[in-house]
């Protein structure tokens, strides 16, 4: 029976705390529909990660080189795979085989790294790797939370890797300016104390907590994205529209510019449904929803504001270009032929404009007068537009 020191039993709970974290991760590929490729690329980091450290453990107990070359290749690959999962999770390209000569370079190295005339050149490329494995997981983080996921604080998930990046790049740094001093402690076996277990213990914890708290905004983001979105055509539901609306307006009143609101609505649509039944009905509203989208600038907002109803939100758009943008859509519907099974169908929109006025206007207001407007479009005969006064 071996005995442990108080290090090596730090080490030991290390080793605990990664299985636990390793299961946990496990366990959400199967439990959290969310990527599974990357979540069990975490477990195996950090598998690796808890298997290092009894390795560590190991090595230092039989005074053996071999082990310990080990445990920094496990160390090495755990890192790559959590790169790896990151990058997946993201949406990036990660073919797996830049990856694989990854590894296959740190484990010449460490092997390299077992005569001691090259443990500082062994020390100093794995731990620049993997401090730049980690910056890139860091950089990853930022640009996704940031860009994808609209988080203004996103550069706060991206903090302890940058952290964890600046360690080893301090250690790489050293190995190359003092690599005597480097080489000494090897021998001397000082990276194994109470002080670097709880690093460990608490770098490899923070670093889960990062990728926990990916996951946890990355399923936020898209449960707001579904309350917001309607099912069938993919634009913005009543509530997030009517929310735009608002916002605008008050945009409008801080920077008195103007904007304008598109009320749109399919012609005849009773009509398609009663002949061509309701899934010909669904089709043709996603395809107005297509053309309509085709239609609009970038900076438009579009919603589904019930039935074959819709709204647009116009930014910067005074009453004359409005009634411009709404003369383009009626035209693009028109012209853009909607197809049932092989039968080529008439489709056409009927639009009510409304400017608003200023501070003074209120959005109630604005969408009653694009709402008469419509009426009166469809009174006057359809497949036109109207402004509303
Ligand atoms: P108008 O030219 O006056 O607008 O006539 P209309 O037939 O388009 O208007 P009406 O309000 O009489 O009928 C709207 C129809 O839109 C009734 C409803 O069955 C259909 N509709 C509303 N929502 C959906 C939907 O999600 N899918 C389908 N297929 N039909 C829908
Ligand atoms: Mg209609
Ligand atoms: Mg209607």
């Amino acid at each position: 029976m071996p005995t442990f020191t108080a290090t090596e039993i730090a080490f030991l709970m290390v080793a605990c705390q990664q299985a636990v974290l390793a299961l946990g991760w496990a366990i959400g590929a199967v439990v959290v529909p969310i990527d599974r490729r990357s979540a069990l690329q975490w477990a195996c980091y950090a598998l690796l990660t808890g298997s290092s450290v009894l390795i560590f453990i190991a090595a230092s107990q039989t005074r053996s080189e071999e082990l310990r070359a080990l445990a920094n290749l496990c160390v090495a690959t755990g890192i790559v795979l959590m790169e790896r999962g990151v990058r997946q999770f993201t949406g990036r390209p990660a073919p797996w085989w830049p990856y694989a000569l990854l590894v296959v370079g740190v484990a010449g190295l460490s092997w390299l790294g077992l005569d001691p005339g090259y443990g500082a050149l062994r020390v100093a490329i794995v731990s620049g790797l993997v401090a730049l494995l980690c910056a890139l997981t860091a950089w990853n983080i930022y640009v996704y939370a940031r860009r994808d996921l609209g988080l203004a604080f996103g550069h706060l998930l991206a903090v302890p890797l940058l952290l964890g990046a600046m360690v080893f790049a301090t250690r790489s740094a050293r190995a190359v300016v003092s690599p005597y001093t480097v080489v000494a402690e090897l021998a001397g076996n000082s990276s194994l104390n109470i002080g670097s277990a709880v690093v460990f213990l608490v770098t490899a914890l923070v670093f889960h907590l990062a990728l926990v708290a990916l996951v946890g905004m990355r399923l936020m983001a898209e449960l707001r994205r579904l309350s917001r979105t309607d099912g069938l055509t993919e634009v913005f539901n009543r509530r997030a529209i009517e929310e735009q609306l608002h916002d605008e307006a008050r945009r409008a009143v801080r920077s008195q510019r103007p904007f304008s609101v598109l009320m749109i609505d399919a012609d005849y649509f009773k009509g398609i449904n009663d002949r061509f039944g309701h899934a010909a009905g669904d089709d043709a509203l996603r395809h107005l929803t297509r053309i309509m989208k085709a239609q609009m600038r970038d900076v438009d907002r579009i919603g589904r504001f019930g039935g074959e109803e819709f709204v647009a939100v116009l930014p910067g758009t005074a009453a004359t270009e409005a009634l411009n943008a709404a003369e383009r859509l009626r035209d693009a519907v028109l012209r853009r032929p909607w197809a049932w099974q092989g039968e080529v169908l008439p489709l056409t929109v009927s639009i009510g404009v409304a400017a608003w006025r200023g501070p003074q206007d209120e959005v109630p207001a604005l969408l009653k007068r694009a709402d008469a407007a419509l009426y009166r479009a469809k009174a006057l005969g359809r497949d036109r537009f109207e402004l509303g006064s």
